[in-house]
Parts: C-alpha cells; sequence; structure tokens
C-alpha cells in the first residue's frame, strides 16, 4: 500500500484488481493535518482516465463471479470486515482525526457507524429477497428478482472518511456489483485502509477498488464511463447537479445525498436546556460541517431571549482545539480554504444587517496560528431571506431567526431550496405530530437535535438535499439492485 517517499510522510497508491498501483501520471497531492497544517499525512496518487480505465477492467473482470456468489458469502465477508474494523478502530480513528479534523470522540463513531453498518448488511445477505405476487390469471406465478446494478462508481465526501464510503460500498458489495471509489482529495485515508480491510476479509480482487484524484478532472470521466451502470455521490448541490446532468444523458441511475440547511424549530413551551443543548451540539459539533448540522433556528419570540443566553453561554464555553486533545471539543474545519468560506459568511451576514452575537473570527492566540481554526458564531436577529438563512455555510455558524407562530415557524423551516434534516422542540403532541406532517425534509426530529442518526433507518434528503434515493436502513441493499419482474405460465 505504501511506497517510500523522499519527504517524511508516505506516498499511497491506488487500489485496482486487488494490487496497490502507482497512477499513470506517476503524480501525488498531498492531504495535511488541518490542526497543524504544516503537517503532510500522506501523498496520494493524481490517477487520470488512463487509471480509471484499468478500474473498469477489473470491476468487470470481478463482477460477475462476485455475483455468482452466494449472497450470505457475500455477507460473511461484511462480518469478516466488521471484526477487522474493531480490531483496527483506535488506529483508524487516531488516522481520520489527524487527516479530517474532527475529534477523536466523533472519528471514533465515524468507524463504530462503520462497524455497525457492515454488521447490519451481513445480515442483509441473508435476506436479499424479492417477492411472490398473485397472478390475476389461471395457471400463471409471477414473482420478482433483484440483481445487481454491475459496476456501481461511489464518491465521497471528505466529512465522514470512512462512514460514508462504508455505508455506501457495503450494500453494493452486498448486492454483488463490483465498486470503483473515488474519495475526496482532502481524506483519501481511511478509504484506502479500508481496501486492506476489504481484501484481508476475503473480498476477491477487482470487486472492490480506489482511485484517488482530482474530481475536477476525474469526475466527468467516471460518471460518464460507459460501463459503470450507476454512479453513488454525497457531496455539494453543485457537484450534484453536475453529476445528475452527466448520468441523465446516458440515463444512468444516480443516487444523490447533497446539502442542507437544517433548521430547528423551538416552540414557546420548550424545554429550552435541552433544545440549547441539542442545537449547541448539532451546530458545532463535527465543527458545523456535517450534512444533518443545525444551521438555522427558528424561535418562538416568547423563548428567543431566553434561548440566546443559553447558546451564546455554551458556544463560548466550548473549547476549540486540536482532535487528538482529550479536552477538545470543537476541532478545526478540514482546510483553510474552508476558514475563508465560512468568515465570508460572517461579512454577509454584517452586511445583511443581522446581529453578530458571538464569534465571528479566526483564532489569533499562538496555538491556532497553524491551523484552521474558527470561532463558533452565532447570529441572531436573521430575517429568512437573508443568504445566512438560505445557504449551506458548512463551518461552526448559527443563525437565529424570530418567529410569531407555529405556522410560520413551519414556512421559514420549508423557505429553502434544501431538505434534509428538521428538528422541533415542543412539549405539545399535537404541535409533534403535525410537525411530522408539515416538515419538508427527509429526517424529522421531535425533541432531538438534527445530527442524530440510527444506522438502520433510513436517510436521506428531500428537495434540493438529493434526488429521492435513501442510504442505510432495510432498503440500503436494493438502492444498488435491479428490479425483475418474471412471469411464468405453468
Ligand atoms: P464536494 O466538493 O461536492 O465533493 C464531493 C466529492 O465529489 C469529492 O470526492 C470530490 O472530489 C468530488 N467531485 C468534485 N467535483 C466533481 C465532479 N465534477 N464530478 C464528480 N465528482 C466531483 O463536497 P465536499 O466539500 O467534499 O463535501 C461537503 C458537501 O457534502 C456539503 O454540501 C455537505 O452537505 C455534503 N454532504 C452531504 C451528505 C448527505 O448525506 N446528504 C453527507 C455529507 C456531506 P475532490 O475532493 O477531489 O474535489
Amino acid at each position: 500500500m505504501v511506497q517510500t517517499s523522499s519527504t517524511a510522510s508516505p506516498v499511497y497508491q491506488n487500489f485496482i484488481g486487488g494490487q496497490w498501483r502507482p497512477s499513470h501520471s506517476g503524480e501525488t497531492f498531498a492531504s495535511t493535518n488541518p490542526a497543524h497544517t504544516q503537517e503532510v499525512i500522506g501523498h496520494y496518487q493524481l490517477s487520470d482516465a488512463t487509471d480509471l480505465e484499468a478500474a473498469v477492467e477489473a470491476a468487470v473482470k470481478a463482477q460477475r463471479g462476485w455475483a455468482a456468489t452466494p449472497a450470505p458469502v457475500r455477507g460473511d465477508i461484511l462480518l469478516r470486515t466488521a471484526l477487522l474494523l474493531e480490531q483496527r478502530h483506535d488506529e483508524l480513528s487516531n488516522l481520520m482525526t489527524r487527516e479530517m479534523g474532527k475529534i477523536l470522540r466523533e472519528t471514533r463513531g465515524d468507524v463504530q457507524t462503520a462497524i455497525d453498518v457492515a454488521k447490519f448488511v451481513a445480515g442483509e445477505g441473508r435476506r436479499a429477497e424479492g417477492e411472490t405476487v398473485p397472478s390475476a390469471l389461471p395457471d400463471k406465478f409471477c414473482l420478482t428478482i433483484r440483481q445487481p446494478m454491475g459496476i456501481v462508481g461511489i464518491i465521497t465526501p471528505w466529512n465522514f472518511p470512512l462512514a460514508i464510503p462504508a455505508w455506501k460500498t457495503f450494500p453494493a458489495l452486498l448486492a454483488g456489483n463490483a465498486v470503483i471509489l473515488k474519495p475526496a482529495s482532502d481524506t483519501p485515508l481511511l478509504t484506502l485502509k479500508l481496501a486492506e480491510i476489504l481484501q484481508e476479509a476475503g473480498l476477491p480482487d477487482g470487486v472492490f477498488n480506489v482511485i484517488t484524484g482530482s474530481g475536477g478532472t476525474l469526475g466527468d470521466a467516471l460518471v460518464s464511463h460507459k460501463k459503470i451502470n450507476m454512479i453513488s455521490l454525497t457531496g455539494s448541490n453543485e457537484v450534484g447537479r453536475r453529476v445528475a446532468e452527466l448520468c441523465g444523458r446516458d440515463l444512468r441511475r444516480c443516487a444523490l445525498e447533497l446539502g442542507g440547511k437544517n433548521a430547528v424549530i423551538i416552540m414557546d413551551d420548550a424545554d429550552l436546556d435541552l433544545a440549547a443543548n441539542n442545537i449547541t451540539l448539532g451546530a458545532f459539533g463535527t465543527t458545523g460541517q456535517r450534512c444533518t448540522a443545525t444551521s438555522r433556528v427558528i424561535v418562538h419570540r416568547a423563548a428567543y431571549n431566553q434561548l440566546v443566553d443559553r447558546l451564546v453561554a455554551a458556544a463560548e464555553r466550548l473549547r476549540v482545539g486540536d482532535g487528538l486533545d482529550a479536552q477538545t471539543e470543537v476541532g478545526p474545519l478540514v482546510n483553510r480554504g474552508r476558514v475563508k468560506a465560512v468568515d465570508a459568511y460572517t461579512q454577509i451576514g454584517k452586511q445583511e444587517g443581522a446581529r453578530l452575537l458571538t464569534g465571528g473570527a479566526t483564532l489569533t492566540q499562538d496555538s491556532y496560528q497553524e491551523g484552521a481554526f474558527y470561532q463558533p458564531t452565532i447570529f441572531g436577529d436573521v430575517s429568512p431571506d437573508m443568504r445566512i438563512a438560505q445557504e449551506e455555510v458548512f463551518g461552526p455558524f448559527l443563525s437565529l431567526i424570530p418567529v410569531d407562530s407555529y405556522e410560520q415557524a413551519i414556512s421559514v423551516a420549508n423557505s429553502t431550496e434544501y431538505g434534509l434534516s428538521t428538528g422541533i422542540f415542543t412539549e405539545d403532541a399535537r404541535l409533534a405530530f403535525r410537525a411530522m406532517r408539515d416538515i419538508e425534509s427527509g429526517l424529522v426530529y421531535i425533541n432531538a437535535g438534527t445530527t442524530g442518526s440510527e444506522i438502520h433507518l433510513p436517510f436521506g434528503g428531500m428537495k434540493g438535499s438529493g434526488n429521492g434515493h435513501r442510504e442505510l436502513g432495510p432498503d440500503s441493499v436494493n438502492e444498488f439492485c435491479e428490479l425483475k419482474s418474471v412471469f411464468i405460465s405453468y
């Protein structure tokens, strides 16, 4: 997996056809530690269309044999994968914190998600089932069977460097597909570790391939390759639109999980301590870099001042620092570019006339100089049409929007192009049920923040947050299958 390098940091190769291979161009790119940006974590292959072609060839060669392997046997390999991930939990979490920045408790959770999904999907190997359907005609029999798509291209973001690659890859493999995965360029390491582990667990050569490189240059070739039958992308809306457009030209299936502008609604009867704890975790956990991060708080005017006091105090108590330090509660952003992007929204918020309540700057003490750090930031008196109320910031940045009624709260909550995750805090059961119905998002939380999840619950967004597919949960394997209807006359 690793070549020695003239620099001190390791050079990682692509994983194609069960072998570690340098890229055709021989060029590499580096990832760095966002807490100490001078520290290079690894050098990775800058792959091009030739490397992609090699990966496709390997996948095509392996896929039929893999599809012919009984589903329970495919599941057993995932179970062994879970055990190997468990054995390497500490090592993988540490590497992830160093490459991506989020705190150890969160990277341990990221690895745990991969373990739990592997176990869940392994069990699906004994349930990969179709249905029998009664015929309307005499002496006829109808049934459905599920078959793999063939070759699946998976493109992943940097904020969940193992969990997202795992929760796409495991169901795709269980369904009998071969996979070509391109990880985000900020955090490729964990997907290469995953390749190593899947191989050790007994996955045949060529069934899982990883090529690293720039999405901007490799993306189009991957997404429009004629032998790739399906694309599964998690990423930004901009990239999602491009991928959908290219897939649309060939009518190729594409599953898109995109951004969010997630809201928490606080009614006047809400438990404000509970709400403030959940909002703080949702807005500043993972440094706000979750697709489900709480980004807007839509709060009944009667509760506004009390909630502001709690949120500002909580944000100012948070300890920002290197995620490897056990005291740290908020790590760095993934790179310095993201710091600039978040700061730009602070300037926009000020220009729009919102009130900066806390934060709004980079951290200036010596210990922060080397890293991509930004203060947890809260704006108050935000109106629903401001850009900071509409656009995904993807950082430790919260907008508070006062409203006067449940109806207004729902209308504001639904007023963005996104529809991923929304919560409501209320003690009124009737309002809770109405909210379940009225909120336009794929995930709805009652008296809980926007970022909690269960690996056996379907996950995905409505409106601009995706194109209707759902990951995780019982349908996650079906997502990577063709459904065939069979009509038998006897
Ligand atoms: P991104 O810039 O869209 O990148 C995502 C992936 O797409 C990366 O691997 C990237 O490669 C690749 N890519 C870039 N341009 C491409 C192109 N033209 N064609 C094909 N692939 C291309 O997103 P990100 O910054 O990594 O992640 C943050 C975004 O992901 C946020 O919007 C967040 O909300 C969303 N997200 C959504 C979910 C969800 O489940 N809904 C979960 C997590 C994150 P490079 O890294 O090489 O550019």
